[in-house]
């Protein structure tokens, strides 16, 4: 169904362009120097880097002495900045903007603090959050994210309406990889909804799998809405039959499977369904991370809540009684110690690592693009070396999206997609928080360094 309509697309835009002004144009030519160019799959640094850009994509990289430009060339010069491949948010939630409620709220709700943030994006006006979702995207461009895997939480379409929304022009944001509903178990997400109309509001958000022929034909209405990757949130309730299902149908539409997966079992679950990544991962053992390595498993780190977030987001905003304060502080120290260890599992086991922001909260003085940016860094805070931080949002994500071949290098034949800092992001990995110019697919989306 979908080939035939991409095939009908095909026909008319061949058509239209045999037209006598169409066919004729050719691409822009951009020349793009800078002092130095990181090159995430080496580590090697070009200096001074020149990339030669025709229309959307790169045609030639190099030291800024061997690139030769046409005269027609628009030249922007970075100065002495640093260039590196646009960023890639491999996990994030455009469609969420939860502003953490008072204690007394929290304590109401059996799944803590995200239950009335998502309650009231699902019973929400679709067009409300589509506009938000619109806004998160704009904000996560500026900050020099040019891709999103945007992992569930967009409603019905959300996502992939953004997605074709942005790529047709209409609103600025980075290119999105929409995966629509995301799979659940009935045992998610207890959200305390009016049980008469629980299942109506549910369908809004999630499509529910009960056992592996309704997981199947989950799979088959996202296919339907176009998705480029399947969502599925695993726990003890999820069975491997179930989710091996999910992995066989989405893999014979060419679509990768994300699962959600922080506790040992629903880890082991996901590693035995065939999964392509393991997203969070927290509590996984050393002998998983030896087993997804074998099998090419991916772990998409979500270093979300290191160094005290909640507290910085609760604390502009909410009265927080001391005992509580003292507590968070407490669970706080307690996870950032786990998270620590988990890096230097991760790191020694060898396993296919990449890193997302899972950013779904209102982060008060920050922009949506800010606050997912100030996650990535957190992993040099948990002990990752700088270089391999770069590689979890560049080339690593690249390959987990199974896009290796368009992004997350300054290669030729990728697409344009480039990001440019002041200073030296291995020495100072915070960098990474203050990118000054962007630019996706050729397009400059920011440009704080040289104003032509
Ligand atoms: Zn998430």
């Amino acid at each position: 169904m979908r080939k035939l309509a991409t095939l009908a697309v095909l026909a008319v835009v061949a058509v239209v362009s045999t037209g006598p002004v169409r066919a004729q144009s050719s691409a822009p030519v951009t020349l793009v120097k800078a002092g130095r160019l990181l090159d995430p799959r080496t580590g090697n640094v070009l200096a001074p880097a020149a990339i030669l850009i025709e229309g959307e994509k790169i045609k030639q990289v190099g030291t800024s002495s061997k690139i030769a430009a046409p005269a027609s060339a628009r030249i922007i010069d970075l100065g002495s900045a640093t260039l590196l491949p646009g960023l890639i948010d491999s996990h994030s939630h455009l469609f969420l903007d939860i502003v953490v409620p008072p204690e007394a709220e929290v304590d109401r709700h059996a799944n803590g603090i995200f239950a009335p943030g998502m309650l009231l994006a699902i019973v929400e006006s679709p067009s409300k959050r589509a506009l938000l979702g619109s806004q998160m995207a704009r904000e996560d461009l500026e900050s020099g994210i040019t891709t999103v895997r945007n992992l569930g939480h967009s409603g019905i379409d959300g996502d992939t309406e953004l997605r074709d929304a942005i790529n047709a022009g209409r609103v600025p944001g980075p290119r999105i990889l929409a995966s629509a509903r995301k799979l659940i178990t009935r045992g998610s997400y207890v959200q305390n909804l009016n049980p008469a109309l629980a299942d109506g509001i549910l369908q809004q958000e999630f499509l529910l799998i009960d056992g592996a022929d309704r997981a199947r034909q989950a799979v088959r209405q996202n296919a339907f809405q176009n998705v480029d990757v399947i969502k599925v949130t695993a726990d003890e309730n999820l069975t491997v039959a179930e989710l091996a299902a999910i992995v066989d149908e989405a893999h014979r539409e060419h679509l990768k499977v994300a699962v959600h997966a922080t506790d040992k079992t629903s880890v082991q679950t996901a590693i035995d369904a065939g999964a392509d990544s393991i997203e969070h991962g927290n509590f996984v053992t050393d002998e998983q991370l030896t087993q997804m390595r074998q099998k090419g498993i991916f772990l998409d780190l979500t270093p979300t809540s290191y160094g005290g977030f909640f507290l910085k987001i609760m604390e502009p905003s909410v009265v927080l009684s001391a005992e509580t304060r003292s507590s968070r502080v407490n669970s706080s120290a307690r996870r950032d110690k786990q998270y620590k260890e988990l890096i230097q599992r991760a790191l020694k086991s060898g396993v296919k690592f990449a890193a997302g922001s899972d950013m779904c909260w209102f982060y008060p003085g920050k922009t949506r693009g800010q606050a997912s940016a100030a996650t990535f860094v957190n992993l040099r805070d948990a002990g990752m070396p700088a270089l391999d931080v770069i590689r979890s949002v560049t080339i690593n994500s690249a390959e987990m999206l199974g896009w290796g071949d368009r992004i997350g290098a300054i290669e030729p034949g990728k697409f344009a997609d480039l990001v440019a800092v002041n200073g030296d992001p291995l020495a100072d990995i915070t960098e990474l928080e203050r990118v000054r110019f962007v630019m996706k697919d050729g397009r400059v989306f920011r440009n704080e360094l040289n104003k032509p």
